[in-house]
């Protein structure tokens, strides 16, 4: 299976191709298309295996770019692999204007805010930024549809689980859920009960 039958805007795929992916990978030839219909999807998979661009595509085929609102949030562990995955968001997304942000600590606040004000599609951070920008009401949450937990297992083993739970508590209810884990320990098993509603699972 290709890329170009997975039902992509035209942009979207322009983007995936100038980016260099020929081929999907066996996690984005699964789990692409459910994420993209909207469905909440549990994705076990490694790191490596393009667990990126799988959730990364589906955020981007489902905004509304005239919205200069946040529609999107991606929580990830780390302030490295939430500023890489915002690059590949804008990279493959660049043919679609989108608009991202990553909020990480060891950052200004101020910057932050100034940008989360000029308007953004998506924000993709760690939990503790995030949850002080929507404290703040610097980043709302109110046209926010989508909501992708990445190596889940990652971030409740550094501790991050009181704060994931307040920064869905802040969600609207209506919301997509993805969750990316390499591992699906009790307590991710809890969040995935808790967050989501019939979620398909996938392993890879
Ligand atoms: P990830 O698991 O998302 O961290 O991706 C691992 C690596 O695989 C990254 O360097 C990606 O750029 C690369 N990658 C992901 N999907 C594809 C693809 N369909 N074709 C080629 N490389 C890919």
């Amino acid at each position: 299976e290709s890329f170009d039958q997975m039902g992509l805007h035209e942009n979207l795929l322009r983007g995936i191709y100038a980016y260099g992916f020929e081929k999907p990978s066996a996690i984005q030839q699964k789990g692409i298309v459910p994420f993209a219909k909207g469905l909440d999807v549990i994705q076990q998979a490694q790191s490596g295996t393009g667990k990126t661009a799988t959730f990364c595509a589906g955020i981007l085929q489902n905004l509304d770019y005239n919205l200069m609102d946040c529609q999107a949030l991606v929580l990830a562990p780390t302030r490295e692999l939430a500023q890489q995955i915002e690059k590949v968001m804008g990279a493959l997304g660049d043919y679609l204007k989108v608009r991202c942000h990553a909020c990480v600590g060891g950052t200004s606040v101020r910057e932050d805010t100034r940008i989360l004000q000029g308007g953004v599609h998506v924000v993709v951070g760690t939990p503790g930024r995030v949850y002080d920008m929507l404290r703040r009401r610097a980043l709302r949450a109110d046209s926010i549809r989508m909501f992708v937990l990445d190596e889940a297992d990652e971030m409740l083993s550094r501790g991050f689980k009181d704060q994931i739970y307040d920064i869905f508590q802040q969600l609207p209810p209506k919301l997509q859920v993805g969750v990316f884990s390499a591992t699906l320990p009790p307590e991710a098993l809890e969040i995935t009960r808790k967050f989501m509603n019939k979620p398909v699972r996938i392993l890879v």
